[in-house]
């Protein structure tokens, strides 16, 4: 028979079942000592840049025995453009990059969001401050562009204001440093105080920001190992500081280059479109070589068949991540 203190500790001890379940790796998660992932934004069609990103992934998690994923990042769902989605998926098909799980969409988890922002509320607070305000505060920009938050809204709103946002508070200067170790571009840290300040995690229309959906999702898809472009470099401290907060693992970071065009500007869907088609697999094998090329694989041999670059591009991979030290240690 229960008694009440027998059951209070058996509730004690029990897993609490929404969180853990939310937040351990998901069930259609294979289980592989290596997870990656390729997470495209659905904007267009794969273009010379996205593709460096996910032959990068997909090599790194093949080279190194592992899982590969693909997740579309919709979360901002007034950018995506309709289709877009399903074209890059038809194209990983087609160049022969398939994803080893569930293909997961941020728009359809909207819930695992608001769950993480339950979990960290001591540290969420509403803003009330539009763009221009920010931007008038004179601290200067981000290294990602955008205006460093002066923290107007941080003890409560002014009277008469109104949340627009919600803000992740950072910690104070003096204890606010976050380093990391890329694979590719070595030590990196960041001052999140002075080179970011308390960041959005809800916009103001309504979208939960790309920094809280991308942590929770590789959380919770049991990603070990990001590989993505460096624009997303800058990024990185805020979201290894969401994962402390939330109390989820940091994964090894790997960020490679971006392509530019020729007047130095990082390529857009609209400038790099590939002619990665179902049928034509020599121009899919020419796009791949001239990823392969940009990330500097040393490809034995031109090649027209998809079979045969696969082939040689893995153990490339391998190479190359030895010449430069890029290993996975454990
Ligand atoms: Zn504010």
């Amino acid at each position: 028979m229960d008694n009440t203190l027998a059951a209070q500790a058996r509730a004690d001890a029990a897993p609490r079942p929404v969180l853990r379940l939310r937040f351990s790796p998901s069930r259609m998660t294979p289980s592989s000592p290596c997870i990656g992932r390729f997470a495209p934004s659905p904007t267009g069609p794969l273009h010379a840049g996205s593709l460096v990103a996910a032959l990068a992934s997909y090599l790194d998690a093949r080279a190194n025995g592992g899982a590969w994923l693909i997740r579309i990042e919709d979360i901002d769902e007034g950018r995506a453009v309709p289709g877009a989605a399903e074209t890059i998926l038809a194209q990983l098909d087609w160049l022969g990059m398939h994803s080893d799980g569930e293909i997961v969409w941020q728009s359809r988890r909207k819930d695992l969001y608001q769950a993480a922002r339950e979990r960290i509320a001591d540290y969420v607070y509403g803003c009330g401050c539009n763009r221009r305000e920010i931007a008038d505060s004179r601290l200067g920009v981000a290294p990602d562009g955008s205006a460093i938050y002066p923290g107007t809204c941080r003890h409560g709103l002014a009277p008469g204001r109104e949340a627009r946002s919600l803000r992740l508070r950072v910690p104070e200067p003096g204890e606010d440093l976050i380093g990391f170790q890329d694979r590719f571009a070595g030590w990196q840290e960041q001052r999140l105080a002075l080179e970011s300040g308390d960041f959005v995690l809800k916009r103001a229309d309504g979208y939960w920001a790309y920094q809280l959906a991308v942590v929770v999702d590789d959380a919770e898809q049991g990603v070990t190992d990001v590989v993505r472009g460096a624009d997303l470099l800058d990024s990185t401290p805020r979201q290894i500081y969401l994962q402390r907060l939330l109390g989820v693992p940091t994964p090894r970071y790997l960020h490679v280059p971006v392509v530019r065009n020729a007047n130095g500007e990082k390529l857009s869907k609209q400038t790099g479109a590939l002619a990665v088609l179902p049928g034509n697999e020599e121009a899919a094998v020419a796009a791949l070589q001239q990823a392969a090329g940009f990330l500097g694989l040393r490809l034995a041999a031109q090649t027209t068949s998809l079979a045969a670059f696969w082939q040689e591009a893995v153990p490339a991979w391998a190479n190359l991540l030895a010449e430069r030290g890029a290993l996975l240690t454990g």
